[in-house]
């Protein structure tokens, strides 16, 4: 069984370890957590012995074997991209309304026709206010395409669902990072047995993602070289680039991933998901291939997406070259086992005797990682 308690735990195990990533999970529940230029607090000491604030936390007690059985209705295998139908090359198709994305804009494809269908009433979003990245409530193509394009940080998406759910918003698509689409799966469970629960969510969008930026720490770096105000969008290419490129007002500057990895929150240093794998399609880069994505086909509401966006020229998708399905497994596979080092050195894994965990995942699944 999950074990639910309450924000005391939460400070104690999360906020004291340093292990917030600050996804917004417990912000919007209660008056006491706010969260501001991504670093989430608690403004006064809260006495509940259990809360949703902790069940809800994907740095806290979170059992892998439990989620994944309440989503896929399997054991944790620990496989390197989770359970998945195919894998797919894809990009925005003619149809689709015309943006400036990250890379082949999927990800705004496959929202606007969600919307457009009818499978979501409204999505939940990142747009940013100058940098800090922050978590928006959209219902139209127009306010999807303002949202579109990566903010490489650490963002408080998951309040908005909170306060949408407040204002009796329903079937709301969701577009987040591995963190924050853990945090939402076990949203999703009703781990605190909340009477007349009804899932507010219709679709779910994860990113890939191996690690992201603390913001206020990225905002201080960002403005000893530029007015940051002038920030039109940033990119992280992929290997051997090592560097951080960003589009401004004048022109185009780069900053060395050396002087960018050290804002890297501990938080990413113990997640052991590359693709989102508690979603119902995942979007990520095509390394080598500028202007696609790669796109992770995992459960039949996803591949129905999928289907009426391609029907309707949203979205064009292609076959994955095997060598890029290998080099993905690999970066997978790699991730998890440099996180279940990292949890076991900081003792944060299946620990026992009453000492609380940040993981827990079957014990033949961490032998079979670290093999
Ligand atoms: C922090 C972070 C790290 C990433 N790391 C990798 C990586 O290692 N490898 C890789 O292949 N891809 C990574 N990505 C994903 C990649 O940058 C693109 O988001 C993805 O390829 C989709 O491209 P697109 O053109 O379809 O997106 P678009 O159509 O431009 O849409 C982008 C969507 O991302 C959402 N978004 C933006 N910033 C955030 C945020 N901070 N938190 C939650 N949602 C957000 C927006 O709401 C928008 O809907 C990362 C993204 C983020 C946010």
């Amino acid at each position: 069984m999950v074990q639910v308690l309450g924000s005391k735990e939460l400070v104690e195990d999360v906020f004291d370890k340093d292990l917030c990533i600050g996804c917004g999970a417990c912000i919007d529940l209660c008056p006491y957590l706010k969260n501001h230029k991504g670093k989430t607090t608690q403004l006064f000491p809260c006495d509940l012995s259990t809360g949703r604030c902790y069940a809800y936390c994907p740095k806290a007690e979170v059992n892998l074997d439990e989620l994944s059985k309440h989503v896929w209705g399997v054991p944790y295998d620990g496989s390197p991209l989770g359970s998945h139908q195919k894998i797919l090359a894809s990009r925005a198709g003619k149809e689709m309304v015309k943006g400036s994305f990250q890379a082949g804009g999927t990800v705004s494809a496959l929202v606007i026709k969600a919307l457009k269908e009818g499978l979501i009433e409204a999505a939940v979003l990142t747009d940013r206010d100058v940098l800090t990245p922050v978590p928006r409530l959209v219902t139209s193509p127009k306010e999807v395409i303002e949202c579109a394009t990566s903010k490489y940080m650490a963002s408080p998406t998951l309040s908005a669902i909170n306060a949408a759910v407040g204002r009796g918003c329903k079937d709301l698509g969701v577009v987040g990072t591995p963190c924050q689409l853990t945090a939402l799966a076990q949203m999703r469970a009703n781990p605190v047995e909340e009477e007349g629960f009804v899932d507010p969510v219709g679709i779910t969008i994860g990113l890939f993602c191996n690690w992201s930026l603390d913001t206020r720490q990225l905002m201080a770096l960002l403005s000893e070289n530029l007015d940051i105000s002038t920030i039109q969008s940033m990119d992280i290419p992929p290997p051997p680039a090592e560097v951080m490129v960003l589009t401004t007002d004048t022109g185009r500057m780069e900053i060395p991933l050396s002087k960018i990895k050290p804002l890297i929150p501990q938080a990413c240093f113990i997640c052991p998901d590359m693709t989102s794998e508690l979603s119902d399609v995942s979007v990520g880069m095509f390394e080598g291939r500028s202007g696609w994505n790669t796109l992770i086909v995992r459960s039949e509401k996803g591949a129905d997406l999928i289907e009426r966006a391609k029907k309707d020229r949203f979205l064009e998708t292609e076959e994955m070259p095997g060598e890029s399905v290998e080099h993905l497994v690999k970066a997978a596979a790699d991730k998890k086992e440099r996180s279940l080092r990292t949890l076991k050195r900081r003792e944060l894994v299946n620990t026992k005797d009453d000492k609380r965990s940040a993981l827990r995942i079957p014990l033949k699944v961490v032998q079979q990682i670290l093999r």
